[in-house]
Parts: structure tokens; sequence; C-alpha cells
């Protein structure tokens, strides 16, 4: 990118070989760069014509951002809960969720955890609609033999912050309809790209694409290891799902592990103050998203009964973040001391 002064240009090959990459990467034909995972989501959303007053189901546990893009869509948020346990969102669930309002199905797949996007689909495909997987969380992975982000209408990736893949800054869509490629194409394109990837970011993100699959196996056998080594009596019990299974089929991304705290095994300690205490012993360990209707104003939204799985996931979820899983097998050894401590 030096040698060729492609940094300095809006245009050149490193988003362009970035673009194929990725295309090749998930097996979907039409790949939009983007700066942010965030913004991929609301052009998600606007490539399948979301428009006021029409309703967006999602998870009540889910990233905050998806929410707050269905506001700035001026449609409803429809909260659906999790399967039990899981930050996953319900396809039983989600029929009571669809109403001739329903434009769109956001789902998520979160903290190593993959949403069932094939029965979603299945249950989204009856009555035509469009669903938008968000795999910003899940870069590399598999899911039923193919790439998280290629399975759903659109997908989503996010290349933020301390992703999976990351440039600081960035995102995706893909999808295979070049409709909806062609309408995000008109609505970002205003003579010039209004949110953009750069070539620097691209340049950034090339050798880490070819580096994820062989990483992606490091951290998937770093959590096996840390799971078998947690003490039966570690307020800790890991949310899997589905069980990753020994096979290329199916392999879980760890941007983050999720795990169920029990603070009845620490006199109520609550989850925010076992995290930071892990943390102050070098143990990189996060309270985990609020449920949305936890933290809304039920005038912002609709729901689909009490949700009570996700408020158990809004009580109990903390998650640890997924460096140490790089790090070597020692680390999860030191990791596990520090847990105990
Ligand atoms: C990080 C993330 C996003 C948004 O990505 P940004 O690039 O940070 O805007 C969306 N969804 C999920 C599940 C995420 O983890």
């Amino acid at each position: 990118m030096l040698q060729d002064g492609s940094w300095g240009r809006y245009h050149g090959p490193h988003c362009d070989r970035l673009r194929d990459a990725l295309a090749d990467f998930h097996d979907t034909e039409h790949v939009i760069l983007c700066s942010s995972g965030t913004v991929a989501v609301e052009l998600a959303l606007r490539s399948v014509k979301v428009q006021p007053d029409d309703e967006v189901v999602l998870a009540a546990y889910d990233y905050k951002a998806n929410f707050a893009n269905v506001l700035t869509l001026r449609a409803t948020p429809v909260l659906v809960d999790t399967l039990p346990g899981v930050p996953v969102l319900d396809p039983e669930q989600l029929k009571k969720a669809i109403s001739d309002r329903t434009r769109a199905i956001v789902c998520s797949h979160l903290h190593g955890c993959f949403a069932d996007v094939a029965a979603i689909r299945a249950v989204a495909a009856e009555r035509g609609i469009p669903v938008i997987e968000d795999a910003c969380q899940a870069a590399g992975g598999r899911l039923n033999g193919k790439a998280p982000g290629s399975i759903g209408d659109v997908g989503v990736l996010s290349f933020g912050g301390s992703k999976l893949l990351t440039a600081g800054r960035g995102g995706a869509v893909l999808t295979n309809d070049a409709t909806l490629a062609q309408r995000i194409r008109l609505y970002t394109q205003r003579g010039n790209d209004a949110y953009p990837l750069s070539e620097m970011q691209s340049a950034v993100l090339l050798p880490q694409l070819q580096q994820l699959p062989d990483r992606t196996l490091v951290r998937l056998k770093r959590v096996r290891q840390l799971l078998s080594a947690l003490p039966a009596d570690s307020p800790l019990r890991p949310a899997l799902y589905p069980d990753p299974a020994e096979n290329d089929h199916d392999v879980p991304a760890f941007y983050k592990v999720a795990f169920h705290y029990d603070a009845k095994k620490q006199n109520g300690l609550s989850r925010e103050d076992f995290s930071n205490q892990a943390r102050q012993n070098g143990v990189a360990l996060d309270p985990a998203f609020s449920a949305l209707h936890k933290t809304h104003s039920g005038r912002r939204f609709k729901a689909v009964g009490e949700l009570p799985n996700a408020s158990v996931l809004h009580a109990e979820l903390v998650t640890l973040h997924h460096p140490v899983l790089l790090g070597g097998t020692d680390a999860i050894d030191a990791l596990v001391a520090a847990l105990g401590s």
C-alpha cells in the first residue's frame, strides 16, 4: 500500500482485493465495504426497504446498536425471547412476533453461540420476510458448513475495535441478491462513498483474513482447554450453542466466550463486581449485554411475552474477551488460576 501509493487514493486495489477475498471466503456474490458494523446493519435494513411504521423483529438480548438502528429508520423493534440459557433468537417465539407490518428479522451470532439461521429463515420464508444475519462476532466460524454472514438474505460483518477481523473501524454487507446490493450502492454512492472503508483499512484486513481459519481453530482448542480446566465449583458455567462438535462442519468463532455467572456461589456478588474483580486479577471478563427490554422505555418497542430467557441472560451472563485464546496453553492455565483467586 505504501509502495503503490494507494494509501492516498479513494479507490484502489486493496479494497477491490478485500471485496473479492470476502466474497470468496463467504461464497457470496456481492460485498459492500463500509465504515462500521453498525452502519452495515443500517444499510442491510435499508436494502430490504424498512420504512417508518414497519416492524423489525430481533432478540431481546442483542447488540444495542441493532435496536437503535431500527429506531433510526423510524420502525418499531419487536423483541422476542432467546433460547433458554443462550444468547440467540428462539425460532419458535419468532412465529408469534410476525405481523402484517414485519419488514425484516435481525438475528445475531453472539459470544461463540450461533443463531439457527436456517430455522429462522424457514419461519420467515412462509411470509416472504428477509433475514439479516449479524455475523459481527462470528467471522471465521462455520455453521452447517457455511460461513456465518452468508446464510441470511443479507449478512453483516464488523471490522471494528478488537473484532476477529479488525481495522479498528469498518464493516461489510454480504448478499447474493443483486437488487439488495444495488440498493445499498445507490444509497451510499453520492459521487463519493458516504460510508467508506479505506485502502489502508483493507490492506490491514487482507492478511488477517488469510490467518482467520487457523486462528479460529486455535481459539476453539483453547476454549476446550479452558472448559475442561474450570473446577466443578466454579461460579462460571459455559453458555455454548450448539455444543461445539468435533467436526469442520460446525466451528464456533470466539470473539467472546459466554458464561453464566452464579452469584450464589460468590455470596451474592453482582456480575459487574465479579467481572471487576476478575479484571483486577488480569482476566478480561466483562458483564455481557443488557437485555434490550431492560434498558429501553416500553414505548420504544413491542415484545412477545415476558422475555424470561433474555432476562436471565441480562442478570447472569459474563463474557471473556478473545485475545487470551491465542496466547498459548500456559495463558489458559494462568487464567483458570486467576479466576480461582
Ligand atoms: C460489534 C458489533 C456490531 C457493530 O459493529 P461496529 O463495527 O462496532 O459498529 C454489530 N453487531 C454485533 C453483534 C457486534 O458485536
